[in-house]
Protein backbone atom coordinates (compact mmCIF):
# COMPACT_ATOMS: atom_id res chain seq x y z
CA UNK A 1 0.00 0.00 0.00
CA UNK A 2 1.31 3.39 -0.76
CA UNK A 3 0.80 5.87 2.09
CA UNK A 4 0.73 8.64 -0.14
CA UNK A 5 -2.65 7.28 -1.47
CA UNK A 6 -6.09 9.29 -1.02
CA UNK A 7 -8.29 7.66 1.32
CA UNK A 8 -12.22 8.84 0.74
CA UNK A 9 -15.09 7.78 3.17
CA UNK A 10 -18.46 8.38 1.74
CA UNK A 11 -20.60 9.45 4.80
CA UNK A 12 -20.33 11.22 8.38
CA UNK A 13 -22.72 9.06 10.27
CA UNK A 14 -21.12 6.68 12.91
CA UNK A 15 -19.37 4.19 11.06
CA UNK A 16 -17.82 6.93 8.58
CA UNK A 17 -16.38 8.81 11.42
CA UNK A 18 -15.33 5.48 13.61
CA UNK A 19 -13.40 4.53 10.26
CA UNK A 20 -11.45 7.97 9.62
CA UNK A 21 -10.35 8.01 13.24
CA UNK A 22 -9.15 3.95 12.68
CA UNK A 23 -7.33 5.00 9.57
CA UNK A 24 -6.26 8.28 10.53
CA UNK A 25 -4.70 6.08 13.86
CA UNK A 26 -3.11 4.13 11.13
CA UNK A 27 -1.16 6.57 10.17
CA UNK A 28 -3.38 7.70 7.17
CA UNK A 29 -5.06 10.94 5.79
CA UNK A 30 -8.48 9.92 4.80
CA UNK A 31 -11.37 13.23 4.32
CA UNK A 32 -15.10 12.61 4.86
CA UNK A 33 -17.64 13.71 2.13
CA UNK A 34 -21.07 13.92 3.62
CA UNK A 35 -24.30 15.04 1.76
CA UNK A 36 -25.88 16.50 4.74
CA UNK A 37 -25.00 20.48 5.19
CA UNK A 38 -24.30 19.71 9.37
CA UNK A 39 -23.44 16.70 11.64
CA UNK A 40 -27.54 16.40 13.02
CA UNK A 41 -28.06 12.51 13.42
CA UNK A 42 -31.57 12.27 14.48
CA UNK A 43 -32.27 13.46 18.04
CA UNK A 44 -31.80 9.95 19.65
CA UNK A 45 -29.72 8.15 21.96
CA UNK A 46 -28.13 5.14 21.02
CA UNK A 47 -26.65 2.24 23.03
CA UNK A 48 -23.15 1.22 22.32
CA UNK A 49 -22.28 -2.11 23.80
CA UNK A 50 -19.03 -3.71 24.73
CA UNK A 51 -17.86 -4.44 22.15
CA UNK A 52 -17.96 -0.67 20.44
CA UNK A 53 -16.60 0.09 23.73
CA UNK A 54 -13.56 -2.18 23.35
CA UNK A 55 -13.22 -0.34 19.79
CA UNK A 56 -13.39 3.44 21.53
CA UNK A 57 -11.01 2.22 24.35
CA UNK A 58 -8.86 0.88 21.54
CA UNK A 59 -8.75 4.44 19.72
CA UNK A 60 -8.68 6.48 22.94
CA UNK A 61 -12.12 8.03 23.31
CA UNK A 62 -13.67 5.59 25.38
CA UNK A 63 -13.51 8.32 28.46
CA UNK A 64 -14.88 10.96 26.54
CA UNK A 65 -17.44 8.43 25.64
CA UNK A 66 -18.56 7.58 28.95
CA UNK A 67 -18.31 10.93 30.44
CA UNK A 68 -20.93 12.05 28.13
CA UNK A 69 -23.34 9.18 28.56
CA UNK A 70 -24.70 6.65 30.75
CA UNK A 71 -22.91 3.39 32.04
CA UNK A 72 -25.65 0.09 31.38
CA UNK A 73 -24.87 -2.46 33.65
CA UNK A 74 -28.11 -4.94 32.92
CA UNK A 75 -30.67 -5.61 30.04
CA UNK A 76 -34.14 -6.60 31.08
CA UNK A 77 -36.89 -7.68 29.15
CA UNK A 78 -40.15 -7.01 30.75
CA UNK A 79 -43.86 -6.89 29.88
CA UNK A 80 -46.09 -4.01 29.02
CA UNK A 81 -46.60 -3.69 33.16
CA UNK A 82 -42.57 -3.77 33.17
CA UNK A 83 -42.62 -7.08 35.28
CA UNK A 84 -39.38 -8.65 34.39
CA UNK A 85 -39.39 -11.92 32.26
CA UNK A 86 -35.68 -11.63 31.93
CA UNK A 87 -32.23 -10.15 32.48
CA UNK A 88 -29.23 -10.39 31.83
CA UNK A 89 -26.17 -8.71 34.70
CA UNK A 90 -23.07 -7.14 32.27
CA UNK A 91 -20.83 -6.92 34.78
CA UNK A 92 -19.15 -10.10 34.23
CA UNK A 93 -18.32 -8.76 30.66
CA UNK A 94 -17.28 -5.35 31.85
CA UNK A 95 -14.74 -7.58 34.24
CA UNK A 96 -13.73 -9.51 31.42
CA UNK A 97 -13.63 -6.75 28.68
CA UNK A 98 -12.22 -3.71 30.95
CA UNK A 99 -15.19 -1.33 29.18
CA UNK A 100 -18.50 -0.65 30.24
CA UNK A 101 -22.50 -0.53 27.57
CA UNK A 102 -22.89 3.05 27.46
CA UNK A 103 -26.01 4.63 26.57
CA UNK A 104 -25.53 8.00 24.89
CA UNK A 105 -26.95 10.74 23.12
CA UNK A 106 -26.21 10.33 19.26
CA UNK A 107 -25.15 14.02 18.84
CA UNK A 108 -22.74 13.65 21.81
CA UNK A 109 -21.27 10.85 20.18
CA UNK A 110 -21.25 12.46 16.35
CA UNK A 111 -19.63 15.60 17.99
CA UNK A 112 -17.04 13.74 19.75
CA UNK A 113 -16.01 11.28 16.81
CA UNK A 114 -15.84 14.43 14.81
CA UNK A 115 -13.78 16.68 17.07
CA UNK A 116 -11.48 13.80 17.14
CA UNK A 117 -11.02 13.49 13.03
CA UNK A 118 -11.05 17.46 12.67
CA UNK A 119 -13.74 19.25 11.24
CA UNK A 120 -11.30 20.23 8.73
CA UNK A 121 -11.33 16.38 7.26
CA UNK A 122 -15.07 16.40 6.86
CA UNK A 123 -16.57 17.90 3.55
CA UNK A 124 -20.26 18.63 3.95
CA UNK A 125 -22.91 19.39 1.34
CA UNK A 126 -20.97 16.78 -0.60
CA UNK A 127 -23.58 14.40 -1.88
CA UNK A 128 -21.74 11.86 -4.05
CA UNK A 129 -23.84 11.18 -7.73
CA UNK A 130 -21.54 8.75 -9.43
CA UNK A 131 -18.54 6.73 -9.08
CA UNK A 132 -16.13 5.99 -12.30
CA UNK A 133 -13.27 3.86 -12.13
CA UNK A 134 -10.27 4.10 -14.18
CA UNK A 135 -6.76 4.05 -12.94
CA UNK A 136 -7.99 6.05 -9.88
CA UNK A 137 -11.22 6.77 -8.89
CA UNK A 138 -13.34 9.68 -10.08
CA UNK A 139 -15.88 10.68 -7.52
CA UNK A 140 -18.90 13.01 -8.71
CA UNK A 141 -21.00 15.43 -6.75
CA UNK A 142 -23.97 17.44 -6.72
CA UNK A 143 -23.60 20.86 -8.36
CA UNK A 144 -21.04 19.80 -10.62
CA UNK A 145 -17.81 19.03 -8.39
CA UNK A 146 -15.34 16.20 -8.72
CA UNK A 147 -12.35 14.59 -7.29
CA UNK A 148 -9.61 11.86 -7.75
CA UNK A 149 -9.54 9.27 -5.19
CA UNK A 150 -7.18 5.98 -4.54
CA UNK A 151 -9.44 4.39 -2.52
CA UNK A 152 -13.04 4.45 -1.11
CA UNK A 153 -15.09 3.43 1.81
CA UNK A 154 -18.71 3.54 1.44
CA UNK A 155 -19.95 4.37 4.47
CA UNK A 156 -23.01 6.00 3.11
CA UNK A 157 -25.64 4.23 5.11
CA UNK A 158 -28.80 1.75 4.03
CA UNK A 159 -29.75 3.34 1.08
CA UNK A 160 -25.93 3.16 0.23
CA UNK A 161 -25.39 4.70 -3.93
CA UNK A 162 -22.14 3.17 -4.16
CA UNK A 163 -23.46 -0.49 -3.28
CA UNK A 164 -25.88 0.37 -5.81
CA UNK A 165 -23.24 1.79 -8.56
CA UNK A 166 -20.63 -0.35 -7.91
CA UNK A 167 -21.70 -3.46 -6.42
CA UNK A 168 -25.08 -2.91 -8.09
CA UNK A 169 -26.84 -5.84 -5.43
CA UNK A 170 -29.06 -4.81 -2.44
CA UNK A 171 -32.53 -5.68 -1.39
CA UNK A 172 -33.89 -4.20 1.24
CA UNK A 173 -36.46 -5.73 3.57
CA UNK A 174 -39.35 -4.30 5.25
CA UNK A 175 -39.62 -5.65 8.85
CA UNK A 176 -43.38 -4.11 8.96
CA UNK A 177 -42.54 -2.37 11.95
CA UNK A 178 -43.00 0.91 12.74
CA UNK A 179 -40.87 3.09 15.17
CA UNK A 180 -40.79 5.98 17.02
CA UNK A 181 -37.49 7.53 18.99
CA UNK A 182 -37.12 10.33 21.34
CA UNK A 183 -35.23 11.80 24.32
CA UNK A 184 -36.90 13.51 27.26
CA UNK A 185 -35.93 15.56 30.22
CA UNK A 186 -37.66 13.19 33.24
CA UNK A 187 -36.37 12.50 36.80
CA UNK A 188 -37.01 8.39 37.04
CA UNK A 189 -36.67 6.36 40.50
CA UNK A 190 -33.30 5.50 40.69
CA UNK A 191 -34.00 1.68 39.89
CA UNK A 192 -33.97 2.71 36.71
CA UNK A 193 -30.18 3.79 36.90
CA UNK A 194 -27.74 1.74 34.60
CA UNK A 195 -30.61 -0.82 33.49
CA UNK A 196 -31.70 -0.52 29.52
CA UNK A 197 -35.38 -2.08 29.67
CA UNK A 198 -37.45 -3.27 26.84
CA UNK A 199 -40.96 -3.92 27.48
CA UNK A 200 -43.10 -6.67 25.08
CA UNK A 201 -46.35 -5.97 24.69
CA UNK A 202 -48.52 -7.41 21.84
CA UNK A 203 -47.26 -6.78 18.67
CA UNK A 204 -45.86 -3.86 20.18
CA UNK A 205 -43.18 -2.57 22.44
CA UNK A 206 -41.21 0.39 24.15
CA UNK A 207 -37.78 0.74 25.41
CA UNK A 208 -35.81 3.33 27.61
CA UNK A 209 -32.93 4.00 29.34
CA UNK A 210 -30.93 6.99 30.83
CA UNK A 211 -28.42 8.66 28.94
CA UNK A 212 -27.59 11.28 31.61
CA UNK A 213 -28.95 12.21 35.05
CA UNK A 214 -32.13 13.54 34.09
CA UNK A 215 -32.07 11.98 30.55
CA UNK A 216 -34.07 9.46 28.97
CA UNK A 217 -33.91 7.97 25.37
CA UNK A 218 -36.71 5.97 24.49
CA UNK A 219 -38.33 4.18 21.57
CA UNK A 220 -41.67 2.82 20.73
CA UNK A 221 -42.22 -0.19 17.96
CA UNK A 222 -45.47 -1.62 17.02
CA UNK A 223 -46.54 -3.85 13.90
CA UNK A 224 -47.31 -1.77 10.99
CA UNK A 225 -51.22 -3.66 11.14
CA UNK A 226 -51.91 -2.06 14.28
CA UNK A 227 -51.41 1.04 13.14
CA UNK A 228 -54.57 3.93 13.48
CA UNK A 229 -54.91 7.31 13.69
CA UNK A 230 -54.26 7.78 17.56
CA UNK A 231 -51.41 9.40 19.42
CA UNK A 232 -48.34 7.62 20.74
CA UNK A 233 -50.03 7.52 24.37
CA UNK A 234 -53.31 6.18 22.95
CA UNK A 235 -51.24 3.17 20.77
CA UNK A 236 -49.68 2.28 24.30
CA UNK A 237 -51.81 2.92 26.63
CA UNK A 238 -52.00 -0.54 28.26
CA UNK A 239 -48.19 0.18 29.00
CA UNK A 240 -46.92 0.81 32.50
CA UNK A 241 -47.42 4.92 33.56
CA UNK A 242 -43.75 5.23 33.34
CA UNK A 243 -43.82 4.48 29.74
CA UNK A 244 -46.82 6.93 29.31
CA UNK A 245 -45.49 9.68 31.05
CA UNK A 246 -41.96 9.59 29.61
CA UNK A 247 -44.03 9.58 25.71
CA UNK A 248 -46.07 12.20 27.38
CA UNK A 249 -42.83 14.35 28.86
CA UNK A 250 -41.87 14.21 25.43
CA UNK A 251 -42.10 17.42 23.03
CA UNK A 252 -44.05 16.04 19.39
CA UNK A 253 -41.48 17.81 17.51
CA UNK A 254 -38.47 15.75 19.43
CA UNK A 255 -40.26 12.59 18.47
CA UNK A 256 -38.95 10.83 15.38
CA UNK A 257 -40.62 8.47 12.92
CA UNK A 258 -38.99 5.48 11.10
CA UNK A 259 -39.71 2.70 9.14
CA UNK A 260 -37.49 -0.59 10.14
CA UNK A 261 -35.75 -2.14 7.29
CA UNK A 262 -32.63 -4.03 7.14
CA UNK A 263 -30.43 -5.36 4.05
CA UNK A 264 -30.73 -8.84 2.92
CA UNK A 265 -27.23 -10.60 3.55
CA UNK A 266 -24.87 -9.75 0.27
CA UNK A 267 -21.66 -11.62 0.15
CA UNK A 268 -19.66 -9.15 -1.48
CA UNK A 269 -18.34 -6.32 0.34
CA UNK A 270 -15.69 -4.70 -1.62
CA UNK A 271 -14.34 -4.99 -5.09
CA UNK A 272 -10.47 -3.31 -5.97
CA UNK A 273 -10.40 -0.44 -3.99
CA UNK A 274 -13.60 0.46 -3.21
CA UNK A 275 -14.98 -1.34 -0.06
CA UNK A 276 -18.19 -1.02 1.92
CA UNK A 277 -18.93 -0.36 5.46
CA UNK A 278 -21.65 -0.08 8.22
CA UNK A 279 -25.44 -0.14 7.22
CA UNK A 280 -24.11 0.20 3.46
CA UNK A 281 -23.09 -3.50 3.78
CA UNK A 282 -25.56 -4.94 6.28
CA UNK A 283 -27.52 -2.80 7.59
CA UNK A 284 -29.95 -4.91 10.34
CA UNK A 285 -33.54 -4.29 12.41
CA UNK A 286 -32.15 -2.19 15.75
CA UNK A 287 -33.35 -5.55 18.02
CA UNK A 288 -29.78 -6.23 19.23
CA UNK A 289 -28.57 -2.40 19.70
CA UNK A 290 -26.19 -3.46 16.97
CA UNK A 291 -26.17 -1.78 14.00
CA UNK A 292 -23.86 0.91 14.89
CA UNK A 293 -21.69 -1.28 17.08
CA UNK A 294 -21.30 -3.51 14.15
CA UNK A 295 -20.31 -0.78 12.24
CA UNK A 296 -17.77 0.54 14.49
CA UNK A 297 -16.10 -3.23 14.29
CA UNK A 298 -15.61 -2.42 10.88
CA UNK A 299 -13.78 0.53 10.95
CA UNK A 300 -11.48 -0.75 13.55
CA UNK A 301 -10.84 -3.93 11.81
CA UNK A 302 -9.86 -1.91 8.55
CA UNK A 303 -7.91 0.59 10.95
CA UNK A 304 -6.12 -2.15 12.02
CA UNK A 305 -5.32 -4.27 8.50
CA UNK A 306 -4.44 -1.18 7.14
CA UNK A 307 -1.33 -0.92 9.71
CA UNK A 308 -0.68 -4.32 8.90
CA UNK A 309 -0.47 -4.84 5.05
CA UNK A 310 0.72 -4.17 2.21
CA UNK A 311 -2.00 -3.82 -0.33
CA UNK A 312 -5.55 -1.94 -0.19
CA UNK A 313 -6.93 -4.93 -2.52
CA UNK A 314 -5.29 -7.32 0.36
CA UNK A 315 -6.56 -5.24 3.21
CA UNK A 316 -10.34 -4.91 1.74
CA UNK A 317 -10.56 -8.88 1.34
CA UNK A 318 -9.23 -9.91 4.86
CA UNK A 319 -11.72 -7.23 6.10
CA UNK A 320 -14.74 -8.59 4.37
CA UNK A 321 -14.06 -12.34 5.15
CA UNK A 322 -12.83 -11.36 8.95
CA UNK A 323 -16.37 -9.39 9.34
CA UNK A 324 -19.00 -11.11 7.37
CA UNK A 325 -20.00 -14.15 9.69
CA UNK A 326 -20.59 -12.00 12.79
CA UNK A 327 -22.21 -9.13 10.94
CA UNK A 328 -24.51 -11.27 9.18
CA UNK A 329 -25.54 -13.18 12.41
CA UNK A 330 -26.18 -9.78 13.69
CA UNK A 331 -28.67 -9.45 10.96
CA UNK A 332 -30.43 -12.80 11.01
CA UNK A 333 -30.60 -12.82 14.56
CA UNK A 334 -31.76 -9.61 14.80
CA UNK A 335 -34.50 -10.01 12.16
CA UNK A 336 -36.10 -13.49 14.19
CA UNK A 337 -35.89 -11.30 17.74
CA UNK A 338 -38.11 -8.60 16.00
CA UNK A 339 -40.52 -11.55 15.06
CA UNK A 340 -40.33 -12.85 17.87
CA UNK A 341 -40.85 -9.55 20.07
CA UNK A 342 -43.72 -8.85 18.13
CA UNK A 343 -46.47 -11.65 18.42
CA UNK A 344 -49.60 -10.51 18.55
CA UNK A 345 -51.42 -13.97 19.77
CA UNK A 346 -52.40 -14.44 23.98
CA UNK A 347 -51.21 -17.79 23.51
CA UNK A 348 -48.24 -17.27 21.24
CA UNK A 349 -47.04 -14.22 23.61
CA UNK A 350 -47.62 -16.56 27.23
CA UNK A 351 -46.04 -18.95 25.62
CA UNK A 352 -42.66 -17.00 24.42
CA UNK A 353 -42.10 -15.68 27.65
CA UNK A 354 -42.44 -18.88 29.12
CA UNK A 355 -39.73 -20.27 27.47
CA UNK A 356 -37.43 -16.72 27.73
CA UNK A 357 -38.06 -17.05 31.15
CA UNK A 358 -36.84 -20.54 31.56
CA UNK A 359 -33.74 -19.80 29.29
CA UNK A 360 -31.21 -20.53 31.11
CA UNK A 361 -28.63 -17.79 31.78
CA UNK A 362 -25.43 -19.43 30.53
CA UNK A 363 -27.54 -19.46 26.81
CA UNK A 364 -28.48 -15.29 27.20
CA UNK A 365 -24.80 -15.17 28.54
CA UNK A 366 -23.19 -17.29 25.61
CA UNK A 367 -24.81 -14.99 22.94
CA UNK A 368 -23.77 -11.80 24.69
CA UNK A 369 -20.16 -13.30 24.26
CA UNK A 370 -20.43 -14.17 21.16
CA UNK A 371 -21.68 -10.58 19.87
CA UNK A 372 -18.95 -8.39 22.63
CA UNK A 373 -16.05 -10.69 21.81
CA UNK A 374 -13.76 -8.76 19.38
CA UNK A 375 -10.99 -10.54 19.84
CA UNK A 376 -10.99 -12.37 15.93
CA UNK A 377 -9.57 -9.34 14.65
C1 LIG B 1 -34.75 2.73 15.75
C2 LIG B 1 -33.29 2.41 15.66
C3 LIG B 1 -32.56 2.22 16.83
C4 LIG B 1 -31.21 1.87 16.78
N1 LIG B 1 -30.53 1.65 17.93
C5 LIG B 1 -29.24 1.25 17.88
C6 LIG B 1 -28.49 1.00 19.09
O1 LIG B 1 -28.99 1.18 20.21
N2 LIG B 1 -27.20 0.55 18.96
C7 LIG B 1 -26.62 0.37 17.76
O2 LIG B 1 -25.45 -0.04 17.71
N3 LIG B 1 -27.29 0.62 16.60
C8 LIG B 1 -28.58 1.06 16.63
N4 LIG B 1 -29.25 1.33 15.47
C9 LIG B 1 -28.57 1.16 14.18
C10 LIG B 1 -27.67 2.36 13.85
O3 LIG B 1 -28.40 3.56 13.94
C11 LIG B 1 -27.11 2.22 12.44
O4 LIG B 1 -26.67 0.91 12.22
C12 LIG B 1 -25.92 3.16 12.28
O5 LIG B 1 -26.31 4.48 12.51
C13 LIG B 1 -25.35 3.01 10.88
O6 LIG B 1 -24.27 3.91 10.74
P1 LIG B 1 -23.66 4.16 9.29
O7 LIG B 1 -22.60 5.20 9.53
O8 LIG B 1 -23.28 2.88 8.66
O9 LIG B 1 -24.85 4.75 8.42
P2 LIG B 1 -25.70 6.08 8.61
O10 LIG B 1 -25.86 6.45 10.02
O11 LIG B 1 -26.94 5.89 7.79
O12 LIG B 1 -24.80 7.21 7.95
C14 LIG B 1 -24.67 7.34 6.54
C15 LIG B 1 -24.20 8.76 6.25
O13 LIG B 1 -23.92 8.85 4.86
C16 LIG B 1 -24.48 10.03 4.34
N5 LIG B 1 -24.75 9.77 2.92
C17 LIG B 1 -25.71 8.95 2.40
N6 LIG B 1 -25.65 8.99 1.06
C18 LIG B 1 -24.66 9.83 0.74
C19 LIG B 1 -24.14 10.29 -0.51
N7 LIG B 1 -24.63 9.86 -1.70
N8 LIG B 1 -23.10 11.16 -0.51
C20 LIG B 1 -22.57 11.61 0.68
N9 LIG B 1 -23.05 11.24 1.89
C21 LIG B 1 -24.07 10.34 1.90
C22 LIG B 1 -25.74 10.25 5.18
O14 LIG B 1 -26.17 11.59 5.16
C23 LIG B 1 -25.27 9.81 6.55
O15 LIG B 1 -24.69 10.85 7.29
C24 LIG B 1 -30.59 1.71 15.51
C25 LIG B 1 -31.31 1.96 14.35
C26 LIG B 1 -32.64 2.31 14.41
C27 LIG B 1 -33.39 2.53 13.13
Amino acid sequence: MQTEDRFTIIGAGIGGLTAALALKQAGLQPLIYESAPEIKPVGAGILLASNAMQVFDKLGVRGKIENAGCKVSKIRITDAKLTTISESELEKFEQQFGVYNVAIHRADLQKILAEEIGFQNIQLSKRLLNIESGNTLKLIFDYGTSVQSDVVIAADGIKSLVRNKVFNTGTLRDSTQRCWRGVCEIELPTNYNQVAIEAWGKGKRFGFVKISEKKIYWYAVINESLMRKASLGELFQEFHEDVLHIISRTPEDKIFYSEIFDLQPITQWQKGKVCLLGDAAHATTPNMGQGACQAIEDAYTLGKLFQEAKSTEDVFAKYEKLRIKKAHFVVNTSWQIGKIAHYENDFAIWFRNFIVKSIPKSINEKQLQKVFDISYV
